[in-house]
């Protein structure tokens, strides 16, 4: 059971110390009680006291890491219902089924493209991380021998799925170093599967049939000593499904009922053969709230969307997107190529970087670090104006690349171009348009015009 911030706070010191950058021990408690400060902030906290505060400070949704390398993830760790609350901390991944009874070529076939759902977007990289080897075939061996061929053909985290324990057993020796997720144990079979996963140190989705089943099973895991797991509600409709996962997240957050206090996964991909309604079901669960989703099909049609839709709902609302401030070179820029300025907002840079590709004129664009603003509320925010901008052309070394000294700046700014003059006396600052949609004709116009 979880303490209260008062129960915490009589295991404090109480000398109010201000280490931990709050004013005072009870408002430590308090936050600690929330999940919002780490018991490692107080260095004083004695080691009995330690002991007794874990749980407390222990996140109520457990943090699971599948697989190894690059496509390594975390689930779980969750502190909010809604994103406007705080921010939603690891995403959810992504997942692809494949099944040992495929022909070679099949398998083969499904492995590349599910490899091939990788985009970069704003910055970040999108894919899927996830691939669910399911065992149809019965035969330990065929079972074997397909993970055996899924781990030399990707580097995905991989979720082997029997509920034979004898199957994955025999099988599981191939993979077991990928740090595997395990899928999965049910009231059947859950001793057989729990020890093996406890020997193999993995972990594991336990699979029940309805929230109470799963609670049972959740606190039959628990008393097997097995800690990683992730919860699979066992419904296999939109309906049941998306309130099991509400409910699941509401009781582990709200009334800290420990049984669920780990992620989630669902498979839209044992829940209907219609493969739009099962990308729309996915939308749902990415929603509300699966930290796992696996689909049938690797179509970057069906899962590009999603991904976007996991971008969106997983960046931290209180924080702008924003790229790295320095020069970047657009094309193969030479000295007497352009030199444009803007902030460092990940859409702007975007915007205005694509639309420099698409004139064909090589370009510097120097990325003024606005803490995320856009042009127009950066400048009234004092992010982008002539002493930000001047600062950043003298230390950027731009000057050393190029042979010019024109600066071109967002027309929404004109307003700045006296000062920056006076910032800047050795360059000529040129007004640029106020749209990023004529960038093309303003630097075929620009080179065509000698500058
Ligand atoms: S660092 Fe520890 S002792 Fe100091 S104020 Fe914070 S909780 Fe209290």
């Amino acid at each position: 059971m979880a303490l209260s911030g008062l129960d915490i706070f009589k295991l404090l010191p109480k000398t109010n110390c201000g280490e931990c950058n709050l004013p005072t021990c009870l408002a430590f408690a308090m936050k600690l009680a929330g999940g919002q400060a780490k018991l490692e902030d107080c260095p004083y906290v004695s080691d009995e006291a330690k002991a007794a505060l874990a749980d407390a400070a222990a996140p109520p949704i457990r943090g699971i890491v599948v697989g190894k390398g690059d496509k390594q993830f975390k689930i779980g760790e969750e502190l909010v219902l809604f994103r406007h609350e705080k921010r939603f901390i690891n995403p959810t991944v992504m997942g692809v089924r494949v099944s040992d009874t495929m022909s070679d070529d099949e398998l083969s076939a499904a492995v590349e493209k599910t490899k091939s759902n990788s985009w970069e977007r704003v910055g970040q990289r999108l894919e899927v991380k996830l691939l669910a080897v399911k065992c149809e075939s019965c035969d330990a061996g065929k079972f074997k021998s397909c993970l055996e061929s899924v781990r030399g053909m990707c580097d995905l985290a991989i979720m082997p799925m029997t509920e034979d324990p004898e199957i994955m057993k025999a099988a599981i020796d191939v993979i077991a170093d990928l740090n595997p997720l395990l899928y999965c144990a049910t009231a059947e079979n859950i001793d057989s599967m729990g020890a093996l996963a406890k020997e193999k140190g993995l972990p594991l989705v336990i699979k029940g049939n309805g929230l109470s089943s799963l609670a049972e099973l959740s606190e039959k895991a628990a008393a097997l000593d097995l800690k990683d797991l992730v919860l699979d509600p066992g419904t296999r409709n939109l309906k049941d499904t998306f309130e099991a996962l509400t409910a699941i997240r509401r009781a582990a957050l709200i009334s800290k009922f420990k049984p669920f206090g780990f992620p989630t996964i669902a498979l839209p991909c044992e829940e209907t053969d219609d493969i739009f309604f099962e990308g729309a079901s996915a939308a749902v669960y990415i929603a509300k709230y699966a930290d796992i989703v696996v689909l049938s099909s690797p179509e970057a049609w069906i899962h590009y969307p999603l991904q976007v839709e996991i971008q969106n709902i997983y960046t931290d609302p209180q924080k702008p997107m924003a790229v790295d401030s320095k020069i970047y070179e657009i094309g193969s820029p030479g000295p007497d190529s352009p030199l444009l300025v803007t902030t460092n907002f990940s859409l702007t840079y975007f915007i205005v970087s694509g639309e420099i590709e698409a004139s064909k004129v090589d370009s510097w664009l120097g990325i003024v670090d606005s803490e995320g603003q856009s042009v127009l509320t950066a400048w009234a925010a004092g992010k982008f104006v002539p002493e930000t901008i001047a600062k950043f052309i003298n230390t950027s070394g731009i000057a050393e690349k190029i042979n010019h000294r024109k600066l071109i700046i967002p027309g929404y700014v004109a307003q700045i171009s006296g000062e920056l003059d006076e910032e800047l006396p050795e360059w000529e600052i040129l007004i640029g348009p106020r749209e990023a949609a004529d960038i093309p004709v303003y630097l075929r116009n620009y080179v065509s015009a000698g500058s």
